[in-house]
């Protein structure tokens, strides 16, 4: 997967890519990220990629003309690469939009600075406007990070072991159940005896319902969508009669 960044700030993505899972892709030849800087395709002596907006109003727009030619410069066709813009007027990112772009070959992210980018780009150079959330950053970059790591670690092979983004969080519609690890008793607090009895299927259906309860507890909106079968609608109805 290669991941073209178009920013004013192309250094933002040094350090993330020393270490961690995206580093692991690269190195892996799995991922390539090409930063672009958008000042490199600017014509004027200050290398403006910003103007004042129509109609009057504060701050800076991002002009057209440089992101185009960026564009231009990476020789994508339609059928070769999807173009996002990173906005919070985009559809709100979440695992299955990262499952779906986690099987494209490459993914261009347009960051944008100061009030926005000028909307002609999205209306005709874009494949997708995403959002990471319902708040407002200064800047792409950050997001196109997020996009990149959540995006990253779902290609094959990234990751090593592949179960481990199966279960993720998300992955089957639901919260992941609570891990521990050793010691086994610390200051006190005790592992649930379940996960060290060896008892395969006993543990299985502890984390499943714990799955569940976590949940039904933080995240019921997610009931709704989820897969459930007539094992876990029982296991629902018995944790919905607990006190929490
Ligand atoms: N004036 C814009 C608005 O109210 O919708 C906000 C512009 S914001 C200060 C500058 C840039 O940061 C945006 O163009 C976008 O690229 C990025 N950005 C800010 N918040 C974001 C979010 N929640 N998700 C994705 N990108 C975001």
């Amino acid at each position: 997967m290669i991941f073209d960044i178009l920013t004013i700030f192309p250094d933002f993505f040094r350090s993330p890519l020393e270490g961690g899972i995206l580093r692991r892709g690269i190195e892996a030849g799995l991922i390539s990220v090409n930063p672009v800087n958008l000042r490199d395709f600017t014509s004027d002596r200050h290398r403006t990629v910003d103007d004042r907006p129509f109609g009057g109003g504060e701050g800076m727009v991002m002009k057209p003309e440089p992101i185009l030619k960026a564009l231009d410069s990476l020789q994508i066709s339609p059928l070769d690469a999807k173009v996002i813009l990173m906005s919070p007027r985009g559809r709100v990112f979440n695992q299955s939009i990262a499952a779906e772009l986690s099987v494209e070959r490459r993914l261009v992210i347009i960051c944008g600075r100061y009030e926005g980018v000028d909307q002609r780009i999205s209306d005709h150079c874009v494949d997708m406007e995403l959002s990471i959330g319902d708040y407002v950053l200064s800047g792409g970059e950050a997001a196109a990070l997020v996009v990149m790591e959540a995006v990253g670690r779902l290609i094959p092979g990234v990751l090593g072991c592949e179960d481990s983004a199966r279960n993720d969080s998300f992955s089957n519609g639901i919260l992941e159940y609570p891990q521990y690890t050793r010691p086994r008793r610390f200051r006190g607090w005790e592992v649930p005896p379940v996960l060290l009895s060896g008892d395969h299927a006993a543990i299985a259906r502890w984390r499943r319902r714990e799955a569940l309860k976590a949940t039904l507890r933080r995240r019921p909106d997610l009931l709704g969508k989820a897969k459930l079968d007539p094992e876990d609608l029982r296991l629902l109805d018995g944790l919905k009669e607990e006190r929490p």
